[in-house]
């Protein structure tokens, strides 16, 4: 018998999706797919070097278990230079990924039942992680008139003396906003006021459209209590490689170290060399990977409002993702599909078999009647698949007129 913790974890939204579309190419059939929130850019070569010349020059032992020091001093004059913000490397872990980092930081912070506020839509592993460490996720409903970001009045209208944390995903995957330096002063108000530590997930900082990137560490009376996640998987691009950080208080990172001790020791040597490597040397990289996601982004924006204003999208700011409401098809799914399930993944389903074309339902992230799609791909591929969702939204709402 499996332990209970599996048996409460809910399986990815996306999976059912991703298993089709390998299905489907297993078949010889041809799929566009913009489901998956991997850059579709290769690992530059400065970084590749620093993890040749790692391998070349055997050093390839175990280290201490925080992480690389290099790497960690690396990461400090990242946040100083591009964040505005001072960290020694003791108040930095660098962690296999993002995923770890945050893994390990609810681990190290949270008690059998306390509360995480996590804001709909959501990332999909984060109450699943919660789960796994013992706590409770508690989905906090955002407001369409703040784009579903969320607010300091959502906080303090979900906060119990159980809330231990929120969890902020900024610039947001899958929403594509970013939030400003007020909206960030107005959440951490918030949290301050009743002790609640603030996950902030920045992976997506530097592909940010915005005047201006503000880090959640930035906010003065929020430095203490904010839990800072990043790492390389999509801001150099590393995702294979595996190198996240945590930014945080030196008494919480020192915990973080010594449960990554227990359980991982430091990610491979080869990838902190090359993720030191890249943090120095690869800002021209970044820049132009940047320039490119923003020309996507324009142009898909443009294509969508001209040609499918029925079905308007979230403003996108950051990150490289369109979060499109289909709710004008609902009624057609609903009579089509004998109403079961959410009608957004009764929409993507529709979409890969018919079309071909593959994106992830908003029921995925908490927040069915949207589609997600990522514009990580070339951009005739993302038009071509924004076109066959153009023609079958219009053919559902055909169908729903004369019906
Ligand atoms: N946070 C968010 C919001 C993400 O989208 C992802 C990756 N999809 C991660 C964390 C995990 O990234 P990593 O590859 O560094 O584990």
């Amino acid at each position: 018998m499996l332990s209970e913790i599996v048996q409460n974890m809910v399986p990815s939204g996306t999976l059912e999706i991703n298993a089709r579309v390998f299905e489907m190419r297993q078949n010889g059939e041809e799929i566009i797919n913009l489901s998956v929130g991997e850059p579709d850019f290769n690992t530059p070569s400065d970084a590749k070097m620093g993890g040749i010349q790692a391998i070349a020059e055997n050093r390839l032992r175990y280290d201490k278990a925080p992480g690389l020091m290099e790497l960690r001093e690396a990461v400090c004059r990242k946040l100083s230079r591009e964040n505005g913000v001072d960290y020694t490397p003791d108040q930095i872990v660098i962690s296999n990924g993002a995923k770890q980092c945050i893994t390990n930081a609810c681990i190290a912070l949270l008690n059998p039942g306390d509360e995480v506020l996590i804001p709909a839509p959501y990332w999909v592993s984060y109450p699943e992680i919660v789960k796994i460490c013992g706590g409770r996720p508690v989905f906090v409903e955002t407001k369409r008139e703040n784009d579903f970001k969320l607010t300091g009045e959502d906080i303090a209208a979900c906060a119990t003396p159980k809330t231990r944390m929120v969890i902020l995903c900024n610039p947001s995957n899958p929403l594509g906003t970013v939030h400003t330096r007020r909206e960030l002063e107005s959440l951490a108000a918030e949290c301050v006021a009743r002790g609640i530590y603030i996950m902030a997930d920045e992976v997506y900082e530097r592909i940010c459209f915005a005047d201006e990137f503000v880090s959640m560490a930035s906010i003065p009376e929020a430095r203490d209590l904010t839990i800072l996640i990043n790492g390389l998987s999509k801001s150099v691009p590393m995702t294979g490689w595996r190198i996240g950080y945590t930014a945080t208080e030196a008494g919480i990172a020192k915990a973080i170290g010594a449960i990554q001790g227990h359980i991982t020791s430091h990610p491979s040597m080869v990838s902190q060399w090359a993720g030191a490597a890249a943090l120095d040397l690869c800002g021209d990289y970044t820049e132009m990977m940047v320039s490119e996601y923003r020309k996507r982004m324009e142009t898909a924006s443009a294509f969508l409002r001209k040609e499918l204003p029925e079905a308007p999208f979230i403003e996108p700011k950051g990150a490289f993702y369109l979060f499109i409401d289909i709710s004008c098809v609902k009624d057609a799914l609903e009579s089509q599909e004998a109403a079961a399930g959410p009608y957004s993944k009764a929409f993507t389903m529709k979409l890969l078999n018919e079309k071909h074309v593959a994106v992830a339902p908003g029921s995925a992230f908490g927040m069915d009647g949207f589609i997600r799609i990522a514009y990580a791909s070339d951009i005739d591929s993302i038009l071509e698949g924004l076109r066959r969702i153009r023609d079958l939204i219009k053919e559902l709402s055909a169908g729903q007129k004369q019906g």
